[in-house]
């Protein structure tokens, strides 16, 4: 079983990553959780070069990264976990590949769209259930100033950056309604929300 996890920066993601991944163990699941960009080690490394690199990459060209780390990722760890029968846990995939890069830095061009498609396409599995988190831009934005962690290249980006982002969320949820499940963070409590993704995790199981 394949889930993944999505949505924008400040939506509770990590959280509800972390109590998935107890909840599902304290079930009798063997779990392996995993993050992207990275998971692999090489994929670890094109992360620090994506998020921290002092030169940006062009839009392709950062699409392609964001793909070799995510192909080395898919081959080298989860296709061998889901053959092992474990759970694999994945917090982002390819819909972030499309919301961030697709929608959020190209605006919804359809020659990026379709390239991100076409590699997506290729790797040879897709998640059998995605969690989309949403919460208002101002409440998550507000949790951001509230963290004070390092920022990456992304989180420092423009408001209507990350309002491009969130609609295009939107309309990859919308084309996607059997695999992706719309989560509203901010009107659950964080135990509710983990509950809610259990049961429906134990359900398709
Ligand atoms: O989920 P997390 O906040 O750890 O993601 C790390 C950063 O990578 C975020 O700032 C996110 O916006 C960015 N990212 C991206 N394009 C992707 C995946 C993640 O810009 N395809």
């Amino acid at each position: 079983l394949f889930i993944t996890l999505e949505g924008g920066e400040g939506v509770g993601k990590s959280t509800q990553a972390r109590l998935l991944v107890d909840a599902l163990r304290s079930h009798g699941y063997d779990v392996h959780a995993t993050r992207e960009p990275g998971g692999s080690p090489a994929a670890e490394a094109l992360r620090n070069l994506m998020l921290f690199g002092e030169a940006p990459l062009s839009t392709r060209a950062e699409i392609l990264a964001h793909f070799a780390a995510r192909f080395d990722h898919v081959d080298q760890v989860i296709k061998p976990a889901l053959a092992a029968g474990q759970i694999v846990l994945c917090d982002r995939f390819t819909d972030s590949t499309l919301a961030y890069q697709g929608y959020g830095r190209s605006m919804g061009d359809e020659s990026i769209l379709s390239l991100i498609r076409m590699l997506d396409g290729n790797l040879g599995l897709q998640p059998d259930r995605t969690f989309l988190l949403e919460t208002p831009r101002e409440i998550a934005r507000q949790r951001l100033v509230a963290r004070k962690a390092p920022t990456d290249r992304y989180e420092q980006a423009d408001e209507a950056f990350h309002a491009r982002v969130i609609a295009g969320f939107q309309t990859i949820a919308g084309q996607n309604a059997g695999r992706i499940r719309r989560v509203d963070t901010s009107s659950l409590s964080v135990e509710d929300v983990n509950s809610l993704i259990v049961r429906d995790i134990l359900a398709i199981r």
